[in-house]
C-alpha cells in the first residue's frame, strides 16, 4: 500500500515549540531584521508574498505567534491588512512548497484560534501568552488552548473492489465524495469509521486501516484518513436528509461517469482527494 499524498503534509515542519516560553521571544524576532513572518487575516486568508510564496519579511511589524525557524530565520504569523492580496488555503496549497504548504496549516489554524480573545470562563479579554499560543485570561487566570477537532475518512470498498460514493445534501450535483465525519466524545477513530459508514450508509464496515492525517484548518479539524472493507456488494442504506445518494461504483464507472458529466470527484488539496486518487490508480 502506497503512501497517501496529502498535500498540506508534504513536508516535516518543526515549530521550534520550547523557544516559546521565552517571554521576550516576539519582541526580539521583531527587532531582528532577518525575521519573516505568514500574515494571516481572522477569515484564515493568507496574504501572498509572491505568487507561490506566503513568506514576507516581517519589516519590523508586530507579530502574533512564534511559527519557529524557516531557513535559518525567524518565522512569525503576522495579521494580514486590508491591502494584502489574500487567497484561502485551498486555493493555493497545492501550489506552494511543501514546506510553506505545512507552515500555512499551523498559522491559518492559529490565527481563527486567536481570532476569539474572550475567556470561556468570565468573558473577559484574554491575553496571548506562551509566544501566541496559549490565552490567559487577566480577570480570572483561566487559561486557553488552541483545539483540534478529529475528523474520520474514509474509503469502504466491496468485495467486487467497488468504491462507495455519496452526495451529501449540501454537495451540488453531481458532485460526491467518499463518507467522513466528527470522531464522538469518548470514541476511538476506529470506531467513528465504523459508526460513521454505517449512519451515513448502511454498511457495515472491517478492516479499518489507518491511511494518514491531514491538518483541516478550516476552523480546526484533522482530517484522519482511513480505508475499510464490506463483506459481500451490500447497496447502500441512505437517510436522504445528510445524505442524498450513495452507491459503490468500479473504476470504469467512475471514469465514464465523470466524461459523461454525471459524477465530479473531490479534488485540490482535501483528503478526500487523496483517497479516490489512491483507489483510482490502484489497479489502474
Ligand atoms: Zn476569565
Amino acid at each position: 500500500m502506497s503512501a497517501l499524498a496529502l498535500p498540506l503534509v508534504r513536508a516535516l515542519i518543526d515549530l521550534d515549540t520550547p523557544a516559546r516560553l521565552s517571554e521576550d521571544l516576539l519582541a526580539r524576532c521583531a527587532a531582528d531584521p532577518a525575521s519573516r513572518a505568514i500574515a494571516v487575516n481572522r477569515r484564515g486568508e493568507l496574504a501572498l508574498a509572491a505568487p507561490t510564496s506566503i513568506i514576507a519579511p516581517l519589516a519590523g511589524r508586530t507579530p502574533l505567534a512564534y511559527l519557529g525557524r524557516h531557513a535559518d530565520a525567524p518565522l512569525v504569523l503576522l495579521d494580514a491588512t486590508e491591502g494584502n492580496d489574500v487567497r484561502n488555503l485551498r486555493e493555493i496549497g497545492l501550489d506552494l512548497p511543501g514546506d510553506q504548504a505545512a507552515l500555512a496549516a499551523v498559522a491559518v489554524a492559529l490565527r481563527q484560534w486567536q481570532a476569539d480573545a474572550h475567556c470561556v470562563a468570565c468573558g473577559h479579554e484574554s491575553e496571548l501568552i506562551h509566544s501566541g499560543w496559549v490565552f490567559r485570561c487577566p480577570a480570572c487566570g483561566a487559561e486557553r488552548y488552541p483545539r483540534t477537532d478529529p475528523c474520520i475518512i474514509v474509503a469502504v470498498t466491496d468485495d467486487a473492489d467497488r468504491l462507495l460514493l455519496a452526495r451529501a445534501a449540501h454537495f451540488a450535483y453531481p458532485r460526491a465524495s467518499v463518507l467522513a465525519g466528527y470522531v464522538e466524545p469518548g470514541e476511538s477513530l476506529e470506531a467513528a469509521v465504523v459508526r460513521e459508514v454505517f449512519e451515513e450508509a448502511g454498511v457495515h464496515v472491517h478492516d479499518v486501516t489507518y491511511r494518514g492525517s491531514q491538518p483541516w484548518p478550516f476552523p480546526h479539524s484533522l482530517m484522519c484518513a482511513f480505508t475499510a472493507r464490506t463483506s459481500g456488494m451490500p447497496t447502500p442504506v441512505i437517510d436522504g436528509e445528510e445524505i442524498v445518494e450513495a452507491a459503490f461504483y468500479t473504476r470504469d464507472e467512475v471514469r465514464t461517469r465523470i466524461a459523461e458529466g454525471t459524477l465530479q470527484l473531490p479534488s485540490g488539496i482535501s483528503v478526500a482527494s487523496a483517497l479516490v486518487t489512491d483507489w483510482l490508480e490502484e489497479s489502474a
